[in-house]
């Protein structure tokens, strides 16, 4: 249930119809729009006498919320969230374009690609020092080492970082360096770690379960939000289907259809949506059209010797060329690729 404010209600409206709220044994969770403010009710308390709330002053209507989710849903919250992300800000007209190695492998590596991903135009960088890998046999990240070199790269260029965390008992250490708190596709539904993020009260990249519906993916934003943690950002990272020339099926419906549903931001992530490097532009270029906020792309430079993910790594140049594509597709679909930052400082 949603109770929707006159424009012009007053505070004292606001907090009586909150007040009623809570009596009747609910939580309350407020969207304050630039037109009205939204009040989502929460929980399950004795049965909400909607007639009554309808009938308070300053209320505009009362409305049941048809989807599971409440605070993901546009319905409680019509305007795009917005998410500051270093010097831009993610579900406004600029595009982030996070840009990286699957895995953080050396302090050299991960400074040399986060100085040529800041040059092609990238607005974050990523780099997984915590890898979640289908074999155990795999290589499983340098912890928290490749976190300080991931900082150190941050302090060289300006890029803020998207890293992922596996673990609940290890959210406060990555919230140290990290700027953005990865939720991997593997972890979508591990309830322990997303009440972890939402508590952190950090900024949350949340991906896609490979097997999971969009409505499985807007409750399990819907677990970070309900922590009052509204810096997520959900992303399409490909499905699993019968297909198997590719690594994944890239789901491109999903991107117009979270957008209608919620008011997160949606980052596509086409490398491992493909699996390929050759299709990574071309399926970057359909979903910036579909409508998504960003892009979030492995960028390794030399991609047959990176410890995971090279198959579907691109080189920087090819990165390079992508940006400039998105940043003339951008004029079509009215969004702007920031312009790079002024270099930091550089050894
Ligand atoms: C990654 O981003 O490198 C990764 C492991 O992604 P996913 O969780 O989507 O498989
Ligand atoms: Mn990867």
């Amino acid at each position: 249930m949603i109770v929707i404010m006159n424009p012009n209600a007053s505070a004292r409206q606001i907090s009586d119809v909150i007040a009623r709220i809570r009596a009747m044994g609910y939580e309350v969770h407020i969207s304050e729009g630039e037109q009205q403010t939204i009040i989502g009710v929460i929980g399950r308390g004795r049965p909400l006498d909607r007639e009554q709330l309808s009938t308070m002053d300053g209320v505009h209507d009362v409305l049941a919320v048809t989807h599971p989710y409440k605070i993901a849903s546009r319905m409680y919250h019509p305007e795009n969230t917005q998410i500051p992300l270093g010097a831009m800000t993610v579900g406004s007209k600029e595009l982030a374009i996070i840009a990286g190695p699957c895995s953080v492998e050396g302090r050299e590596q991960i400074i040399e690609i986060a100085h040529a991903v800041r040059e092609a135009g990238a607005t974050a960088l990523r780099g997984g020092a915590f890898k979640p890998r289908t074999s155990p046999y795999s290589f499983q990240g340098m912890g928290e080492e490749g976190l300080r070199y991931l900082a150190e790269a941050r302090e060289q260029t300006g890029l803020p970082i998207v890293t992922e965390v596996m673990d609940p008992n290890l959210v406060p250490m990555v919230c140290e360096y990290a700027d953005v708190l990865q939720i991997g596709a593997r972890n979508m539904q591990n309830y322990t770690l997303l009440n972890a993020v939402g508590q952190s009260q950090h900024t949350v990249l949340l991906k896609r379960g490979m097997s999971s519906t969009i409505e499985e993916l807007l409750m399990a934003a819907e677990y970070i939000l309900s922590h009052g943690n509204m810096r997520v950002m959900v992303c399409e990272r490909g499905i699993r289907t019968y297909e198997t020339e590719t690594r994944n099926t890239f789901d491109i419906n999903a991107i117009p259809a979270i957008k209608s549903l919620s008011h997160l931001p949606v980052i596509a992530d086409p490398s491992h949506g493909t699996g390929k490097w050759e299709y990574v532009e071309s399926v970057s270029m359909a979903a910036i059209a579909a409508g998504a906020d960003g892009l979030i792309l492995e960028v390794h430079q030399t991609p047959e010797t990176a410890s995971s993910d090279g198959r579907q790594s691109l080189k920087p140049e090819r990165f390079a060329r992508l940006v400039s594509r998105i940043r003339k597709l951008g004029e079509v679909v009215d969004r702007v690729v920031p312009q790079p930052l002024p270099e930091m400082t550089r050894p």
